[in-house]
């Protein structure tokens, strides 16, 4: 049986995601409840577990005997952050939420700076990085390409070196909690749902310990995720790729139909003609490609599937039904 315990409702939520954190988390915990103490206000801290292979959930239970704001959560398997930090969302008390990466990239000590532009009215207060010289040449080059190129073609613009890390009130999680998708790019559901936001700069420091879990391959997917799911400029691209093409065809198969009227037939182009065809063949496919990536969407959000599944939760204990037996009585 699911008991769900009565706890105070605290000011701050604290959400942080982790994976494979298991050197980074006490060091973590340490200075962000420094910090977090300093403060006039209660505050929680959800240490959201998204499927480690390490010890961090161990470590997050340690963590959580000596801290008593922690709630930590276990996910079922490995999520992906977004799925986990939905899971936090989803459970956060707090009036106001405060995502936060736990290798320390996001300095703990700007939370007192959002509180300040909250206690100003702001509803979100976002953290920018002024400085990304701890990320590599390869991560800052693609970065800056993909905000550029999302930016171009999606109706809402992500602001440029605005992390997860920030500060949003009640009122935008309720507003987040509308959005019904379940494949769930965070950076962009954050700037959809708008309201008052002020914005605050930080310098990004590296990672403390363990290492990044976004190389390569899962950030051009990650960036793939991005830009399909808040635009379809990339499907409209074809009608005009399509209209410029045939313009051309039209144009070329006219001269070509009068130089015949006018010369007469002349010996097959095979150069000319293998050509088009490779040209026009590549050019469908990727056409057909970016329509797959579409219609991929379509059938994962069309099976309405949970973004993430709880298997344990420190606020949720699981109580043995002592009714049909009188041995588990002491327990
Ligand atoms: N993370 C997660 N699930 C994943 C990958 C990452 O919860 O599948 C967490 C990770 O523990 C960290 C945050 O997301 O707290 C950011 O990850 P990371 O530092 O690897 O990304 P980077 O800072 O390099 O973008
Ligand atoms: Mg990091």
């Amino acid at each position: 049986m699911l008991v769900e315990q009565v706890h105070p409702k605290p000011t701050i939520s604290i959400v942080c995601p982790c994976y494979n954190e298991q050197e980074v988390l006490s060091v973590f915990i340490s200075r962000i409840t420094d910090v977090l103490d300093s403060t006039k206000y209660d505050y929680e801290i959800l240490l959201i577990n998204d499927g480690s292979r390490d010890n961090t959930l161990t470590t997050m239970k340690q963590l959580q005997q000596e801290y008593s704001p922690i709630r930590t959560v276990n996910l079922s398997r490995n999520f992906g952050k977004e799925a986990a930090m939905t899971a936090g969302l989803d459970l956060a008390l707090g009036d106001v939420i405060i995502p936060i990466d736990a290798d320390l990239q996001d300095p703990p000590e700007l939370i007192h700076d959002f509180l300040r532009e909250w206690e100003n009215g702001y509803d979100v207060v976002v953290a920018k990085r002024t400085d990304r010289s701890s990320d590599s040449w390869a991560k800052k080059l693609t970065a800056e390409l993909f905000y550029k190129f999302h930016n171009a073609v999606a109706q809402v613009e992500i602001p440029e070196n605005v992390g997860d890390f920030r500060l949003i009130n009640r009122r935008v999680v309720d507003a987040i909690q509308l959005l019904p998708e379940n494949q769930r790019f965070m950076k962009g559901i954050f700037s959809w749902v708008g309201f008052k936001t002020a914005v605050v700069e930080y310098k990004r420091e590296a990672r403390k310990a363990g290492e990044t879990s976004f190389n390569g391959w899962k950030l051009w997917n990650f960036a793939l995720d991005g830009i399909t799911s808040f635009s379809t400029a990339p499907l409209r691209i074809w009608l005009y790729v399509g209209g410029f093409i045939s313009a051309l065809s039209f144009i070329y198969g006219s001269a070509t139909i009068i130089k015949t009227l006018i010369y007469g037939i002349d010996s097959p182009g095979y150069a000319s003609l293998i050509t088009v065809i490779l040209f026009l063949g590549g050019v469908q496919l990727i056409g057909i490609g970016v329509m797959g990536e579409y219609i991929g969407r379509l059938y994962m959000e069309s099976k309405r599937r949970p973004t993430y599944i709880i298997e344990e939760d420190s606020y949720r204990v699981t109580q043995t039904d002592t009714s049909s037996s009188d041995e588990s009585a002491h327990s």
